[in-house]
């Protein structure tokens, strides 16, 4: 039941967010799958219209959002932004992989800019660095999601 109370239900998450082990491989062939760093990347630069570098008087930016750099916040939100041209472009889905777990809550973790994983670590912070589990990239960043 713990858990349970600390689930932040803000609303349900978009019909297009999918459980990765649900999906079919003939929808994964008519879509384009952003990784959830991607998605949050477009939501607070041109959803929440937050800054994306510095911000004034410790007003929120995307980056630190994030809690990225700069230039890692600007591939990521390049990366989104060439998945969902190809979308529009070739008339493909959008699909956000991830689930209602991850969207109810906040996500803290990492990501890993050399082979995309994502994972949660409840002690993940800014100036804890760790390597990438699946591929073992030092290339990993701190990853927050803050629910929907
Ligand atoms: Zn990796």
């Amino acid at each position: 039941m713990g858990r349970r109370t600390r689930m932040r239900f803000v609303r349900p998450p978009p019909s297009n967010f999918y459980f990765p082990r649900d999906i079919d491989n003939s929808l994964k062939d008519k879509s384009v799958i952003l990784t959830i760093a991607e998605f949050e990347a477009m939501r607070l630069k041109h959803y929440r219209n937050l800054p994306q570098g510095e911000g004034e008087h410790g007003q929120k930016t995307c980056s630190g959002t994030m809690g990225v750099s700069q230039p890692t916040f600007s591939r990521i939100l390049d990366k989104a932004h060439q998945k969902v041209t190809q979308a529009l472009v070739e008339g493909k889905n959008i699909l956000i992989s991830g689930g209602n777990i991850e969207v109810k809550e906040i996500f803290n973790g990492y990501g890993c800019l050399n082979c995309g994983a994502e994972w949660k670590d409840e002690l993940a912070s800014k100036n804890r660095k760790i390597s990438c589990p699946n591929c073992k990239s030092e290339k990993t960043y701190h990853l927050i999601k803050e629910p929907l």
